[in-house]
């Protein structure tokens, strides 16, 4: 059978070998006669998949020791309310709004308590990263949130010193986690919505550094608290098992591909390949700034009018589906994590070629 690219921006693709793991083992996992979905969360065969995910994740992402690792739900839209909940401490935090996700992050905090704007790209249709100048930190802030790749506009940061501030940093890397090597000291806290880069939606990963732990106010409810969860393992109710597991395997995988250095060099060559087809058509167009284009999400437009559908509908006859960009940017979007094989993006560019031949 041939396999669909899937160009979707969650969920998204993922790596065909954890497929078949995941269907070799469905019935019967590791002979203990049940599936993964049917095992209790609290027996020692649950306990080793836990545990052997979280070994293998603290390896690929170098997880400092004093950082716990939880595997929570509620996705990455909970986090937009549940990190002010357990960080505010009756003080303010940052937040700079570079996209989509960011400013929604920034709206729901300021439900929560008080939240304050850094900076925003949006009279530039967030095209861009805000320059030093830009840049207004609060000295006292209880910490500063980033969204580190815009899933939406597809604007990454790709060096985080360039906003550099006293407070304590925390990244939203749903979009681009596992894609890189990153430096999880820099940071108080990263979180993320499984079903982007890590595996079935249902499973959110929140990295927290374990002083921050505990500022939460003692009337905060138990399912939020950070402290709580660590303290449980994650397990303080049902964890989200099936996509616990899979996510396992996925961590597997990238440890077989080489690991995250090895994965950004490829994830490197396939934006690369990607963008320059961009660059060089003259009927596509990519908005963003050169230097703050992500690797992993790569919105483009036809100079063309009323070429859109034509251009799904002839996408989706060579296997490539869910090209359709965002409704707020319009065009289309090709996201490219780390399970979209280079062959993928080849078909890819290989289709907009010839149809810019057919059609430009
Ligand atoms: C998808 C996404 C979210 C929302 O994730 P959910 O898990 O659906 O809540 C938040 N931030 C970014 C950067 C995303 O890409």
């Amino acid at each position: 059978m041939e396999r669909t690219y899937n160009f979707s921006a969650g969920p998204a693709m993922l790596p065909r070998e954890v497929l078949e793991q995941a269907r070799d083992e469905l019935l019967n996992w590791h002979d203990c006669g049940l599936s993964v979905m049917e095992m209790t969360h609290r027996g020692k065969d649950f306990s080793a998949i836990i545990a052997q995910a979280e070994a293998d994740l603290r390896e690929l992402l170098g997880v400092p020791a004093n950082y716990k690792v939880l595997f929570l739900q509620g996705g990455a839209t909970m986090q937009f309310a549940q990190i002010p909940l357990n960080l505010l401490a009756g003080r303010s935090a940052d937040y700079l709004v570079t996209g989509a996700w960011s400013k929604k992050a920034f709206k729901e905090a300021q439900k929560v308590g008080s939240a304050r704007l850094v900076a925003t790209t949006e009279a530039s249709n967030f095209t861009r990263l805000p320059a030093a100048s830009e840049l207004e930190f609060d000295p006292d802030a209880a910490y500063l949130h980033v969204c580190s790749n815009e899933t939406v506009h597809g604007v990454e940061i790709h060096d985080l010193s360039a906003f550099r501030t006293s407070a304590t940093i925390v990244a939203d890397m749903s979009s681009h986690i596992l894609s890189r090597p990153v430096d999880i000291g820099q940071y108080g806290l990263i979180y993320g919505g499984a079903q982007k880069n890590i595996g079935p939606a249902g499973l959110t990963l929140v990295i927290v550094r374990e002083d921050l732990l505990g500022r939460a106010p003692t009337n905060l409810p138990t399912m939020l608290d950070y402290a709580v969860q660590a303290e449980h393992g994650s397990m303080l109710n049902t964890p989200p098992t099936y996509s616990i597991y899979v996510a396992g395997l996925v961590f597997q995988w990238l440890k077989k591909q080489g690991g995250l250095a090895a994965m950004e060099q490829t994830n490197i060559a396939k934006a690369k390949l990607l963008y320059q087809a961009i660059d060089n058509s003259g009927l596509y167009h990519n908005p963003v700034e050169p230097a703050c284009r992500s690797r992993m999400n790569v919105p483009f437009t036809l100079n063309k009018p009323g070429l859109e559908e034509l251009f799904v509908a002839e996408a989706k006859k060579q296997n490539i589906v869910s090209i359709k960009g965002h409704k707020m940017v319009g065009g289309m979007r090709a996201s490219i994590y780390n399970a979209m094989p280079p062959q993928g993006v080849q078909a890819l560019v290989d289709f907009m070629q010839d149809f810019e031949r057919r059609h430009g």
